[in-house]
């Protein structure tokens, strides 16, 4: 049976989707795209932002996003929500499409960070708006910092 694909956050393969338009290269992480084991996503991108973009942070946790009860805002205050709501979305729509059920995403960003991110400007407690939308999906995330740990937990399986 073919292996379910993982889907990874494009900046951690290289890509120069990064706010400031460079990346946040993973090499370990780019080969598993190179071996076909990964997709990689932008979920900024995939909601309209454009590269380079002005960096955002959320006003709450991404749940709050998600429910409209918290706002993404650029450094100079401008709502960018919409576009986070549309990238996290399509991401998961890709994830549903490709029966993705584990990702591995970029710690601390206001879309793919996993326990902690940008709110108000500092690291807080809370995951990004995509990571919260895929967890709410049943999705597994990783994070850049610990995706070894995966690993491990793999091999000692086989
Ligand atoms: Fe990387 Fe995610 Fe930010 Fe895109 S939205 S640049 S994939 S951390």
């Amino acid at each position: 049976m073919r292996k379910r694909l993982i889907l990874v956050s494009a900046c951690l393969v290289g890509v120069n989707c990064k706010y400031n338009g460079g990346n946040n290269l993973k090499k370990k992480i780019r080969e598993l795209v190179k071996a076909g084991k990964a997709i990689p996503v932008c979920p900024e991108q995939l909601g309209g932002l454009p590269t380079p973009r002005e960096p955002a942070y959320l006003t709450g946790d991404g749940y709050y996003v998600l429910k409209r009860k918290a706002k993404v805002l650029t450094k100079s205050g401008k709502d960018v929500t919409l576009n986070f709501l549309r990238g996290a979305k399509e991401v998961l729509k890709l994830a549903k499409l490709l029966k993705i059920k584990l990702a591995i995403l970029k710690a601390r960003s206001p879309s793919c960070g996993l326990g902690e991110t940008y709110i108000r400007g500092e690291v807080s407690k809370g995951d990004g708006v995509t990571a919260a939308l895929l967890k709410r999906n049943g999705i597994i995330i990783y994070t850049e910092e610990n995706f070894q740990e995966f690993i491990k937990q793999k091999k000692k399986k086989s």
